[in-house]
This record gives structure tokens, C-alpha cells and sequence, in this order.
């Protein structure tokens, strides 16, 4: 536990970040406070410097700022302790492994100059219960050396166990971010990437829009042709929306037969344009079932799209993307809609785009 862990320093610690946030007018919001409570900590250096430098250039009010510094430093960090618990513990074994060799070296060094004192004692015949002690040593040397020889085994199997368990530890990490059923990030990576994203074009003139997909009655194909044929038809429409998106876009599958893009560099105009490709394209794809070759019929998706508008937090562009789908249902299904300014375009149904 660390020193502002325990409840005296952090209740006077908690005082101090308080007092921060106030002085700069800053809402005590969980994002906010975690930040400026690790300020007054005051152990973060490169923390202090961004936090300091938000305040001087005014970004420190700008919510998507404040959650790109806490992924950074704060969750990030969280993740990364156990990581570092890892390499410590690699680390320590094999310095330990290291002064186990240099000892059991000196060991045989040792055994063997015994064992040439007591040859030498038994040629000359000298003193008998001499050598009877010197080779009593050497036989103590010689199970001390054993020993250590057998737990210089051990720390090396148990340093290759810390390494494959830091490797699984990765695995983890990046597994905690994919969908298992199709591949895509998940909601987890889409928040990693979407704070990444907005945290890169910050500054710049590059635009970044969201787009927000969901498959049209997919509760009635479930019902009709059964579960796995509708995690089929989600693997299908997962590559729709692969296929017509960048290396540097983000896909993630965020709920059941939900699916959002994070389209980086790119004009509303553009993002228009790209729904409308994978909308096309899941309509045109003809659903067989694998195991018998029957056609269970064709699929389609609505989709909204917003912009990121600069100074929001990306809640709002989500919740605007999300009002521009229900605009898209509501104007028919297998369609789509975007946003005009900050509201809503009506919905562009299939016939009407196509
Ligand atoms: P709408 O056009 O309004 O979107 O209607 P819908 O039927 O697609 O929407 P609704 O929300 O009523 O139903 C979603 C269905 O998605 C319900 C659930 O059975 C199904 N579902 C959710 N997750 C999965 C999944 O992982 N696999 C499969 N096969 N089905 C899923
Ligand atoms: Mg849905
Ligand atoms: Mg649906």
C-alpha cells in the first residue's frame, strides 16, 4: 500500500485536490478528481507538466482531454502495475539466479581445494584426525553444493513460469478488448480507440465522424432460424463493415447486433458515403446456412452517422450517431441518416439512397 493510500493521507490529500479543482473552477467530476488527486500527490511528474500545461492553454475544461490524461496515466497505470509486478518478479529471479551461480561456483572452488588438502594429508600421512575433519568439511561442501545446485534449477523453472505468465498477462490485455464472436474490438477497445482517436486530431483540422449500425429485426431471424444462425449473420455483417473501412478505422461490435466505426480523417460528406457502402453491402449478401447450404434470406442494417464537433465530449457525438440510427429505423430500416449540424437529418431509406 502506498502512503496516500492510507486513510489519513488520503482523506488530507483528497482535501488538497479538492482545493485544486476548485481553484481552477473545475467540476469534482470521478475523472477530474482522479486526476488532480494524483496531482497533489505530487509524484507524477510528466502528469503535473500535461495537467499544468491543460491549464495554461484552456484544455484542462475539455472533457475528452481530461479522459485521454486519466486512460494515460490513471486506468492505463492501473493496467500496466501488473505488468510491472511481472517484469520485477523476472527481474528479481534472475538477479537471484545470478548470485546462486556465483556462490555454487565458489562452492566448487572451495570443495575442490579440500579435496586437494585432504589428498595432500593422506599422501603425507601426517595428522590423521586432521584429515578426518578437512575431508568432513569437504563432504559438507560437497551437499551444500547440491543444494544449491537444485535451487538453481528451480529459479530457472520458476523464471520461465514468470515469463510465460507475462505473456499471458499480454494476451489478456488484448483479449479483454476483442469481441470473441467476430473478431472486432468491443465496447471496451471502442472506448480505448475513440479516446486515442479524439486525443490524436486535437488541435488539428482533421475531422473524425462515428458511425452507429444495428441489423434490422434480427430478434425475428434469431426467432425463425435459431441462435448460431444469427451469430452467422453477425460474423457476415462484422465483415460488411470491415470491408469498407480503412486499417486505421476502428470497428467494434458494442452490443448484441450493434456495430460502430470510428472513422478517423474523415468529412461527414465521406462518412455518409461509407454507410451507405456497408448499408449496400449487407443487403446484397445472401445468408446460407453453412451446415446444410439453405437460404435463409437476406439481412439489412440502419445506420447513423455523426461528426465529432470539437469541444464535445464523445458521449455526445455517441449520442448523436445513436439519435441519427433510430431516425434511420424510424424512416423504414435499411437506411440511413446523419446529422445536420448538431441535429438530425431524416432518415435515407434504401430507395432512397440507392
Ligand atoms: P430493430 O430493427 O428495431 O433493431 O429490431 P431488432 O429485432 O433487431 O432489435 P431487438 O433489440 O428487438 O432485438 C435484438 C436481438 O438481438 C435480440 C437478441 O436475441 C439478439 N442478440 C443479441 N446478441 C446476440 C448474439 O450475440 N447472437 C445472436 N444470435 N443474437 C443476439
Ligand atoms: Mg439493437
Ligand atoms: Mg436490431
Amino acid at each position: 500500500m502506498r502512503y496516500w493510500e492510507l486513510p489519513e493521507h488520503a482523506a488530507e490529500i483528497g482535501r488538497k485536490a479538492l482545493a485544486l479543482l476548485e481553484a481552477r473552477d473545475l467540476a469534482p467530476s470521478p475523472v477530474n478528481y482522479d486526476l488532480w488527486f494524483a496531482y497533489a500527490v505530487g509524484e507524477n511528474r510528466e502528469l503535473i507538466r500535461e495537467l499544468d500545461a491543460a491549464v495554461e492553454n484552456g484544455s484542462v475544461r475539455d472533457l475528452n482531454h481530461a479522459c485521454a490524461l486519466h486512460t494515460k496515466y490513471i486506468a492505463g497505470a492501473r493496467a500496466g502495475a501488473i505488468d510491472d509486478l511481472t517484469v520485477t518478479l523476472q527481474t528479481q529471479i534472475s538477479q537471484l539466479s545470478r548470485v546462486l551461480k556465483g556462490a555454487n561456483k565458489d562452492t566448487r572452488a572451495f570443495g575442490k581445494t579440500l579435496d586437494a588438502a585432504a589428498d595432500q594429508l593422506g599422501r603425507d600421512d601426517l595428522i590423521p584426525h586432521l584429515r578426518a575433519i578437512v575431508e568432513n568439511v569437504a563432504s559438507a561442501t560437497r551437499v551444500m553444493q547440491t543444494r544449491n545446485e537444485a535451487l538453481e534449477q528451480q529459479l530457472e523453472s520458476s523464471a520461465l513460469e514468470v515469463r510465460a505468465l507475462n505473456a499471458r498477462v499480454e494476451e489478456i490485455h488484448k483479449e479483454a478488448q476483442v469481441d470473441a464472436l467476430t473478431g472486432l474490438a468491443n465496447r471496451r477497445g471502442f472506448d480505448v480507440r475513440l479516446a486515442e482517436a479524439v486525443a490524436r486530431r486535437a488541435g488539428s483540422n482533421s475531422s473524425l465522424c462515428v458511425l452507429m449500425g444495428d441489423v434490422d429485426h434480427f430478434k425475428q431471424f434469431n426467432d425463425m432460424w435459431g441462435h448460431s444462425a444469427g451469430d452467422q449473420v453477425l460474423r457476415l455483417v462484422a465483415q460488411c463493415f470491415k470491408g469498407h473501412t480503412q486499417e486505421n478505422d476502428t470497428v467494434a461490435r458494442i452490443g448484441g447486433e450493434e456495430f460502430v466505426v470510428i472513422l478517423t480523417d474523415t468529412t461527414l460528406e465521406h462518412a455518409i458515403s461509407v454507410a451507405d457502402d456497408i448499408r449496400r453491402s449487407v443487403a446484397s449478401k445472401k445468408v446460407v446456412r453453412r451446415a446444410t447450404g439453405e437460404t435463409l434470406g437476406t439481412m439489412t442494417v440502419s445506420i447513423g452517422v455523426a461528426r465529432f464537433e470539437p469541444g464535445e465530449a464523445t458521449s455526445d457525438t455517441i449520442e448523436r450517431a445513436d439519435a441519427c440510427l433510430l431516425a434511420a429505423k424510424q424512416a423504414g430500416r435499411n437506411g440511413i441518416a446523419a446529422q445536420s449540424g448538431r441535429g438530425v437529418l431524416p432518415g435515407k431509406t434504401a430507395a432512397a439512397s440507392a
